[in-house]
């Protein structure tokens, strides 16, 4: 037997069945047409953000991480929850735009943005995190050829990375960012240019769940900042703290303590340097706004024995569930937290595998879980499913095509 990840609480039942938003698992689906179905809760994303409010200090801006997942329903209701978008490429920029989002509260990091997409940014009125001083001077030409001033901030490869974090994105030689101290030059050389200088985003890594980790390293960018703002010589208009709140995804992780981060915070606040006082800050979260708001819904189509293993054979898989299925950046395989939908508040009484419907043995759900017994005709379940499922998993591998997506 291995260990199913937690289920959040916020999941309740109805008649026996796994419910979102008021209904049930089956209504759900009926109502979409079908599975497989990622089904998102505009509750959850609203008592998520309001949690993050209330325990951040009110300086503190929160942006949308685009990338974690752009259904443009979730866009729309984001829109008016949180006070900036951050995107990463320019059909991101696309999608922002189409859902009618203020340019002027977007940025756009990402280490290989072409001219086309530098184009339609600055276009647009869209501030750039610059990744290197040539692309920098590509964003100051390609603004000069169509008349407009770019809103320029610079990321910065810090010296620090976010200790314990899932997915390691600074410290060391990187292809984000611009390293910390050839910074200060760079930055003088894009004001005196003319451009819109809109400071520094800074961002140490993803997926921590130790608030310690988190301080630690929230205090580790505001003192880069602070040493990078006094030698480019002028106060910082604005600094992009990154993000990296993690969500618990497996069995023994522990909910993030938000109310530490928030008030080590706040005492940052109150005792800023002299070129950080009048500085907007903002933190761009994906995963921990959208993740755990959102379940993947997947038919049984067939239960078998084999060696005495039983295998409940599913019309989902990876191809919308890579990270599920331990594909997406992990190292040892561990079970996501997943349900039998139709029997939520059933006892479990057996020990299963959940598969997917692909040809290959990476496509696994839940390792040797205990569940309730299912049969075919059953929907399963599969938790923490609101960011990096639909857009982040090979949709089109073996024909299978993309899920359906609501936001109930
Ligand atoms: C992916 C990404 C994020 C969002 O990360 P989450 O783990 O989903 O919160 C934020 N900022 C940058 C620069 C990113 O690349």
């Amino acid at each position: 037997m291995k260990p199913l990840g937690p289920i959040s609480s916020s999941y309740q039942t109805i008649e026996g069945e796994l419910s979102v938003g008021g209904r049930t698992a089956s209504a759900l689906v009926a109502e979409a047409g079908g599975t497989p179905l990622f089904v998102y809760s505009r509750d959850m994303i609203r008592q998520r953000v309001a949690d993050l409010r209330a325990a951040m200090p009110e300086r503190l801006a929160i942006h949308y991480a685009v990338k974690a997942n752009p259904f443009e329903p979730v866009l729309l209701e984001m829109a008016g929850l949180v006070d900036g978008f951050d995107i990463a490429s320019g059909g991101e920029l696309a999608m922002v735009l189409a859902a009618g989002i203020d340019a002027d509260e977007v940025s756009f990091a990402g280490p290989g943005k072409r001219d086309d997409e530098l184009e339609a940014a600055i276009a647009a009125g869209v501030t750039l995190n610059c990744e290197s001083a040539n692309e920098t001077r590509r964003a100051l030409r390609i603004a000069d050829k169509i008349g407009q001033i770019p809103r320029l901030a610079i990321r910065v490869n810090p010296d620090f990375e976010l200790r314990g974090s899932g997915m390691k994105m600074g410290g060391g030689a990187k292809p984000f960012g611009l390293d910390a101290e050839r910074v200060p030059a760079l930055a003088r050389e894009l004001i005196a240019e003319g451009a819109d200088w809109r400071g520094l985003h800074i961002f140490a890594g993803s997926q921590a769940l130790d608030a310690s980790a988190l301080i630690e390293a929230q205090g580790n960018v505001l003192d880069l900042a602070a040493r990078l703002a006094s030698e480019i010589g002028t106060p910082l208009p604005r600094l992009n703290m990154g993000g990296g709140f993690g969500i618990p995804y497996f069995h023994g992780d522990r909910p993030l303590d938000l109310a530490a981060v928030g008030s080590a915070l706040r005492e940052r606040f109150e005792n800023l340097p002299q070129v950080l006082e009048s500085t907007a800050f903002c933190i761009e979260l994906g995963r921990y706004l959208v993740g755990e708001a959102g379940v993947y819904l997947t038919r049984i189509v067939d239960r078998k024995d084999s060696h005495g293993q039983t295998f409940l054979i599913v019309d989902g898989g990876l191809h919308h569930q890579l990270a599920a299925s331990g594909n997406f950046g992990t190292v040892v395989r561990r079970n996501y937290p997943l349900a039998i939908a139709s029997h939520f508040d059933a006892p479990a009484t057996e020990e299963a595998n959940v598969v997917g419907c692909l040809c290959t043995p990476l496509d696994r759900l839940a390792d040797q879980a205990l569940l309730p017994r299912a049969e075919a005709g059953d929907l399963v379940a599969v938790f923490c499913a609101g960011a990096y499922g639909a857009t982040a998993s090979p949709s089109a591998f073996l024909g299978q095509g993309p899920a359906r997506e609501i936001l109930v």
